[in-house]
């Protein structure tokens, strides 16, 4: 996801790799030194946990897209060394003495944030990703601290208990549940906001991690849906996802066909595109919320507005109170995403798939292989 806050490179205090000092222990993580630099095994430090952290041995970690931009500096302010990764599930190691939801051994979730300052109008609604004085991000970002964050591409994580989920997907789907803490969440969040339920017209531009995920929770919330893409291969999987409809963007009569119709329109797209062209699909008063976030500004005609009255938001993960419930959502519905698991060794090739939008629908690294030990030479 986005990182608004992220602070200048300098390394941080207390951030020294390859070395142990006292109160931290070294874990190892695939990291990049540069902008798309290929990913490498490098030693990171974590904090020993405090009296309210929570130890989470990491057993999957989804590739976001937002991963593959910040990897690349696509949005600037990237700091490197860059170990990514905010779609984590694991295991408890370790809890502090003032832990109380959490306990050795239970599963786990880390998504996109790991702090906030809990005492500003956004933290104290639930909305942890809007704090005004800046949420701490999973990675690339700078800790109360000031050390940089480090994410999933990693064996462990050391996480305050008010940024932990409970994760209650059986063992054998917790490789699918991992891309729940940002894909989920991020599609979940505006379906909710903007009330989408039995009945609802809801869009889904691009199928992809984020893409496939919305289908999933439009369909299971009632709604009618249906898959703006490029890809006539993806458009026939469209309805195995729960789509009614789908519908190939550069298909100017088909385009035509969908005109004015829908109510809300979740445009995930990862790159530059016409959005003029998904305004005039939604109905008087629709709302194209933007959740992809190309690094280029997208230029906006007034007419699909004005015409319609026509809404263009935009919408940012979702606070954790949320994601602990779309994580309930998921269980009870047994919704997962559909993931392809990679050693963490092919994360390089992986990464590059990802930017030719060749995945079904996400990576998804196990973490059993981070030392390679899982396959002896
Ligand atoms: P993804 O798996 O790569 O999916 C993006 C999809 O966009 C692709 O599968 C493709 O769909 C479509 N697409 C890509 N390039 C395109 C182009 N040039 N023109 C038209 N369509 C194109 O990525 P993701 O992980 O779902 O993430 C999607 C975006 O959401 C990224 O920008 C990511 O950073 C952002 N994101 C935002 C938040 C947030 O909080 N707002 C959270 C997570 C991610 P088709 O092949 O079907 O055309
Ligand atoms: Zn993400
Ligand atoms: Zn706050």
């Amino acid at each position: 996801m986005f990182c608004p806050q992220a602070k200048g490179a300098a390394p941080a205090k207390g951030a020294g790799m390859n070395q142990t000092t006292n109160g931290h222990f070294p874990t190892l993580s695939y990291a990049a030194t540069g902008p798309g630099a290929r990913l490498e095994p490098w030693t990171i430090e974590r904090r020993r946990p405090g009296a309210r952290d929570v130890a989470v041995r990491i057993q999957y970690c989804g590739i976001c897209h937002s991963d593959l931009h910040q990897l690349r500096d696509e949005w600037g302010q990237a700091m490197f060394p860059m170990v990514a990764g905010h779609e984590i599930v694991g295991k408890v190691t370790e809890t502090g003495a003032e832990v109380k939801r959490f306990k050795p051994g239970d599963t786990v979730g880390v998504g996109c944030m790991v702090d906030s300052c809990r005492t500003c109008a956004s933290c104290r609604a639930g909305l942890e990703q809007f704090c005004e004085n800046g949420s701490t991000l999973t990675y690339n970002a700078r800790d109360q601290q000031g050390n940089i964050t480090y994410g999933g591409y990693s064996g462990a994580i050391v996480v305050d208990e008010a940024f932990v989920l409970r994760v209650t997907h059986p063992e054998e789907k917790l490789a699918g549940a991992a891309p729940l803490l940002c894909a989920g969440i991020t599609t979940y969040s505006p379906l909710r906001h903007w009330n989408v339920g039995r009945g609802s017209k809801v869009g889904v531009a691009g199928l992809g991690g984020l893409g496939h995920m919305a289908i999933q929770l439009a369909h299971a919330m009632g709604a009618e849906v249906t898959l703006f893409t490029r890809s006539a291969a993806k458009a026939s999987e469209a309805r195995r996802l729960g789509a009614d409809a789908a519908v190939l963007s550069d298909d100017s009569t088909a385009m035509a066909a969908h005109q004015k119709r829908l109510d809300i329109l979740l445009d995930t797209i990862s790159a530059p595109h016409d959005v003029n062209a998904y305004l005039t699909l939604l109905r008087r008063d629709g709302a194209l919320v933007l959740v992809g976030a190309p690094n280029q500004p997208l230029p906006v005609a007034a007419f699909p507005l004005i015409v319609g009255r026509r809404t263009l938001a935009g919408s940012l993960i979702g606070g954790i109170a949320e994601t602990q419930e779309m994580l309930q959502f998921c269980a009870a519905r047994g919704i997962t995403s559909e993931v392809e698991t990679i050693r963490m060794q092919e994360v390089n090739e992986a990464l590059d798939r990802l930017a030719r939008s060749d995945v079904k629908y996400r990576f998804v690294i196990d973490m059993r292989s981070l030392t390679g030990a899982d396959r002896p030479a």
